[in-house]
C-alpha cells in the first residue's frame, strides 16, 4: 500500500491476536516495526521471525530498503513504562511515524459487583496507555513537524453496550472520544487519527468461545456475515487507514464487524407488520 515502506510503527500489544497479524502485515507492506509486548516474550519472538518470514517471501523487491524489527517490552498501563517504550523505539528506529494503540484485554463480572480496582486495571491499559501512548507520539510528530498517523484499535462495543464487561465498553467508549478528539485538534498539523472497531475475531482474547463449537456457533449467530472475523482481516483495513490510500481520513472509527452493528435483530422487520 502506497506511504506505508520505511516508515516506522509502533503496535502496541503486537505478540498476540489482532496486533500480532498488523505488525507482520506492516512488515511485509515495507515498515519498521517496532513490536511491544507486556510479557510472553516467546510470542514476542514468534511475531518479529515472522514478519522477516513474511518480509523474505513477500518483499523481494523492496528488500533493499531493509524491513527492520525491533521487540520492546512495556506494560502500557505503567506512565513510565510507555514513556521508556517510546524512548526505545525512537532510539533505534531514529523516529515514529505511525502509532497502532492495540493492547486492550477486558474482565468479566457482574457491574453491581465488580471492584473499583478492576474497573481502573481496564482503563489503565485500554484508554489511559491508549491516551500517553498517543501523546508521545504526537509530541514527536510535532516537534519534527511531520506527518504522523495513530490508529486505536477500538472494538464494536465502542457503539454496543456489553453488559457484564463494563469497564471493556466504557474503555472502548473512550476511545471514541479519544479519537474524534485527537483526530480535530491535531487534524491541520498533519496528524490523522482515526480508528477501527472490529467486531468477534478468532484470538487469544476469545478464548472462552474460539475453542467451543457449541458457544461458537452462538457467537456466529449473532453475525449477518454468519462468521467470526480474522486477524489478518484487521491487519487489512488497519494498514490501509495508515497508507496515503487513506490521506483524506481523519476521526472515523472503520467498524470491521461483517454487520455487526447494523441491529442484527431487525434482518427482518418484527415490529411493523
Ligand atoms: P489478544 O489478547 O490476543 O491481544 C491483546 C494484546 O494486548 C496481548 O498481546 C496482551 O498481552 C496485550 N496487552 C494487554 N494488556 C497490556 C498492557 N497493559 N501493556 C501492553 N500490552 C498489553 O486479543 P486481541 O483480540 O488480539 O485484542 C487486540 C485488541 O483488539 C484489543 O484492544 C481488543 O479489545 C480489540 N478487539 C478484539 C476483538 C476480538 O474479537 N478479538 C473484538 C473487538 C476489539
Amino acid at each position: 500500500m502506497q506511504g506505508i515502506q520505511g516508515k516506522n510503527v509502533l503496535v502496541t500489544g503486537g505478540s498476540s491476536g489482532i496486533g500480532q497479524a498488523i505488525a507482520i502485515r506492516f512488515g511485509i507492506e515495507g515498515a519498521n516495526v517496532a513490536i511491544n509486548y507486556r510479557k510472553g516474550l516467546e510470542a514476542a519472538q514468534e511475531t518479529e521471525a515472522a514478519i522477516q518470514e513474511g518480509v523474505d517471501r513477500c518483499m523481494n523487491e523492496i528488500r533493499d530498503a531493509g524491513s527492520k524489527t525491533m521487540l520492546v517490552q512495556a506494560d502500557v498501563s505503567k506512565p513510565d513504562e510507555v514513556n521508556r517504550m517510546v524512548d526505545e523505539v525512537l532510539a533505534e528506529f531514529g523516529g515514529l511515524d505511525i502509532l497502532i494503540n492495540n493492547a486492550g484485554f477486558q474482565i468479566a463480572g457482574d457491574s453491581e459487583e465488580i471492584s473499583l480496582e478492576s474497573f481502573q486495571r481496564v482503563l489503565a491499559t485500554n484508554l489511559t496507555g491508549a491516551f500517553q501512548t498517543a501523546q508521545r507520539a504526537i509530541q514527536h510528530f510535532l516537534a519534527e513537524d511531520k506527518p504522523g498517523v495513530i490508529i486505536n484499535v477500538s472494538s464494536v462495543h465502542q457503539r454496543i453496550p456489553k453488559p457484564r464487561f463494563l469497564s471493556y465498553a466504557v474503555s472502548k467508549g473512550g476511545m471514541q472520544n479519544l479519537t474524534t478528539t485527537l483526530a480535530l485538534e491535531y487534524a491541520g498539523r498533519k496528524i490523522r487519527v482515526n480508528g477501527i472497531g472490529p467486531g468477534a475475531t478468532i484470538t487469544p482474547i476469545n478464548r472462552a468461545w474460539v475453542d467451543d463449537p457449541e458457544k461458537s456457533a452462538e457467537v456466529v449467530k449473532h453475525i449477518p456475515m454468519g462468521r467470526a472475523a480474522t486477524s489478518e482481516e484487521m491487519a487489512a483495513v488497519t494498514v490501509f487507514m495508515c497508507s496515503d490510500e487513506a490521506a483524506y481520513i481523519t476521526g472515523q472509527t472503520l467498524f470491521v464487524d461483517g454487520g455487526l452493528t447494523l441491529y442484527p435483530d431487525f434482518r427482518t422487520a418484527w415490529s411493523s407488520e
